[in-house]
């Protein structure tokens, strides 16, 4: 066999002093065509191999910056060389091991070379090649070039990577947020149009636009000057939202993550010394406390309650402002649009329905500005971090963790952005068993069903009872996970490494921002997406109305009370109470009356499609403790979870008696006899765990590639939200607790 190898690394790293080791004398210089640097060449045999090894220039990174750096890479891809033998410093591993992980991301077959362990171990830092070779997923050989030692166990793992002769997959690095989806996005065109494909990853192409490599975007324009102009503007808008919100640059962040990577890396394992060269981590010091065995999670779970404590503290008195200005719109509604069928749209379909789930903006705005906080200042990251231990024992990856943070791990994320993180995933099966529980957690959508409960029934535990709520999806989610992985999605876990990017203090303005971004997307859907389905689901709830025959009859009804009315006045001789006693038999009178309203209203909402079918379903949704109108609400759910809020206020609203005495939708959950807190946490069960909203199953059917898996995520959930919410109101109720 014959074989090119390229021998790369850090100015410094012992590449000259290897090369001369392994190729003795069979050596010549010359230059690298139409630049002057040096380029060296010379050969070797193994086992009877032949090898042609080519020393490339030093570098630190492979990003266009210097002559030596576009030498190297061209040189990779130009001659394509069998094996790349990355020479790093043990020494000085965090920075050396940039390079390695660039050369990951592009997709080339790597092999290390630990060199200088003998400087190393001189200064006490014992590395665990084993251990970094399984976390990289290539072979590392300590080595020391000086002596020669470990000479032959290089050349025999690169012989054996020729032999193998896969391209290997490249390293997938997340870069947050901004970043990730940006390069999702790109990286979707650079592929749809083979750009650059035949050369680099189509994500290492992205990469590259963003950190504004010269010579790729000198190359992409030629080739497709349209793509890559709208490439390019897609980087700028990027720039721009990092600048106002981070106040840095793609390029920043870019490297801030890849040593973020290598950091933890490192952490896992791979040195035992616990050792701090590296001025980057100041970082570290804080680590020490946030991240610590014991100290690190409980830290965690005060976090979060503290969250919810700052939430609904400080969000009580705007979302009451909210309601109450929906109240007055409600009244003056009711004031002057003429009685008909457009004044039921407005009031009950609008205002009670859409209202309802506008009233938690303030809510919402609060939590979102909390969890940019731990967002910014890279807190959820040593979240992420601290979990991935928990994960593994659950048949999840490291990467999980953040598919289920962007879901709503903490509260208000979205399960299709969260579906679409588990791309970073390299190991199919625990990607689907991710994308098939990450929608368990509590997304933006569910929040106002949640806070619309907690109002109602537990208000005096506002921030404990959502704790506890995040809690039991956590606990569900992992478990659904593990099940999963023990019978339709098994295999092996897989190594990962978790980011540590460093801490940065927040900027105001970039938290306003965020805060605000997430916002709008709330309020934007609220005014679209659920204003439509709430108008739909009013109409279902409208129509057909009552027969003419049945209307009748309760018309006879309050004629027949209304002719008891003389009676019931003289009934009540003149007396010293005669005042009273007049008004509280109108009152009576009056009660009596607004029952037979009532009950009109019932039997209409009950004769509608919606109340039909809500009704022929309470046969089954009993046992959890949901009567017809949860059941309308919870069906309007499978389409938008915010969904279940505006069907309930529409509900109640059209069963109102007198909908100008206009109350928040949670006092008139908590006056009804349908509910107690028993039934409030059966759904609230239910609604953490039922089917993933419309649009999440789209995206799990894409992400997963069948139409199967969202059919599975649709049963499995429900089943499994069914049976814990039956279960919970059986046992409560048999506990005695309704
Ligand atoms: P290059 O810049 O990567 O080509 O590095 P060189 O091969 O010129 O080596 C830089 C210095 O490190 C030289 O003084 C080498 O003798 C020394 N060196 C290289 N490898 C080792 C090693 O494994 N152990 C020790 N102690 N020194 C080494
Ligand atoms: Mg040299």
């Amino acid at each position: 066999m014959e074989a090119t190898v390229a021998l790369a690394g850090n100015p410094n790293s012992g590449k000259t002093t290897l090369f001369n080791a392994l190729t003795g004398a069979r050596q010549h210089v010359g230059n690298y065509p139409g630049v002057t640097v040096e380029k060296k060449e010379g050969s070797c045999s193994h086992n009877g191999n032949q090898l042609h090894i080519v020393d490339l220039p030093g570098t630190y990174s492979l990003t266009a910056y210097s002559i030596e750096e576009v030498v190297a890479r061209d040189f990779l891809i130009s001659q394509k060389p069998e094996v790349v033998i990355d020479i790093v410093d043990a020494s000085n591993l965090e920075r050396n091991l940039y390079l390695a992980v660039q050369f990951l991301e592009m997709g080339v077959p790597l092999v290390l070379s630990l060199n200088m362990i003998d400087v190393a171990r001189q200064r006490g830092i014992e590395v665990d090649a084993k251990r970094l070779s399984e976390l990289l997923g290539v072979p590392a050989v300590p080595t020391i070039a000086r002596s020669g030692r470990g000479k032959d166990d290089l050349l025999a793992a690169a012989v054996l990577k020729v032999k193998e002769g896969r391209k290997p997959d490249p390293l997938v690095i997340s870069y947050g947020d901004d970043l990730d989806l940006a390069l999702a996005e790109m990286e979707g065109r650079i592929r749809a149009q083979s750009f650059l494909t035949n050369l680099y990853p189509a994500r290492w192409v992205a990469l590259k636009f963003l950190e504004g490599d010269a010579q790729i975007l000198e190359k992409g324009r030629k080739l497709n000057p349209e793509l890559a102009s709208s490439l390019e503007k897609t980087v700028h808008k990027v720039t721009d939202h990092l600048a106002k919100t981070l106040d840095t640059e793609p390029e920043a962040l870019i490297s801030d993550h890849r040593y973020g990577y290598i950091h933890a890396l490192l952490k896992q394992g791979v040195i035992q010394r616990q050792y701090n060269q590296n001025r980057l981590y100041a970082s570290d010091t804080i680590d020490r406390f946030l991240t610590h065995r014991l100290l690190g999670p409980i830290i965690m779970l005060l976090v979060v309650m503290g969250l919810y404590k700052f939430t609904f503290t400080y969000s009580e008195m705007p979302v009451a402002w909210v309601e109450g200005f929906f109240g007055w719109l409600g009244d003056l509604a009711a004031a002057h649009l003429p009685e008909g069928l457009f004044k039921s749209l407005v009031l009950s379909g609008i205002i009670d329905g859409v209202g309802g789930v506008m009233g938690f903006v303030p809510l919402i705005m609060f939590m979102f500005f909390g969890i940019s906080i731990l967002e910014d200042s890279g807190y959820l990251a040593r979240v992420a971090y601290m979990l991935d231990r928990v994960f593994r024992i659950f048949g999840l990856h490291g990467n999980s963790v953040m598919a289920y943070i962007v879901s709503g791990g903490i509260a208000g994320g979205c399960a299709v952005p969260g579906v679409m993180a588990t791309r970073t995933l390299r190991s199919p099966k625990e990607r689907l068993a991710t994308l098939l529980t990450a929608p368990f957690m509590n997304c933006g959508a569910k929040l106002p069903v949640f806070a619309l409960l907690i109002a109602a029934f537990f208000a005096e535990n506002e921030a404990g009872i959502m704790f506890a709520i995040t809690i039991i999806a956590w606990a569900g989610a992992l478990l659904a996970a593990k099940l999963l992985r023990s019978t339709v999605v098994k295999g092996p876990a897989t190594p990962f490494v978790m980011e540590l990017p460093p801490y940065r203090i927040p900027t105001f303005k970039g938290l306003c921002i965020h805060t605000w971004e997430r916002t709008w997307q709330y309020i934007k859907k609220a005014g679209t997406v659920i204003l439509g389905i709430a108008i739909i689901l009013w109409a279902m709830m409208t129509f057909p109305s009552l027969s003419d025959s049945r209307a009748a009859e309760f018309e006879r009804q309050r004629i027949a009370i209304a002719a008891e009315a003389p009676t019931a006045t003289v009934q009540k001789p003149g007396s010293a109470q005669e005042d009273t006693g007049l008004s509280a038999a109108a009152q009576q009178l009056q009660d009596r009356l607004e029952a037979v309203d009532h009950a009109e209203a019932e039997a209409g909402l009950r004769y509608s499609v919606a109340g039909r079918i809500g009704t022929a379903l309470e046969s089954v949704t009993r046992l959890a403790g949901f009567d017809w109108r949860t059941n309308i609400a919870l069906l309007g759910g499978f389409a938008a979870k915010e969904v279940v809020v505006s069907t309930l206020g529409t509900a109640y609203s059209l069963g109102e008696v007198d909908p100008e005495q206009s109350e928040p939708l949670s006092e008139r959950l908590a006056n009804s006899p349908e509910w107690s807190p028993l039934v409030a946490w059966s759904l609230i069960i239910f609604t953490i765990f039922y089917a993933p909203c419309f649009v999440t199953v789209v995206c799990i059917v894409r992400e997963s590639g069948s139409w199967k898996w969202g059919a599975f995520s649709v049963t499995f959930n429900t089943a499994v939200a069914y049976v814990l919410a039956a279960g919970v109101y059986q046992i409560g109720t048999f506990l005695g607790g309704s």
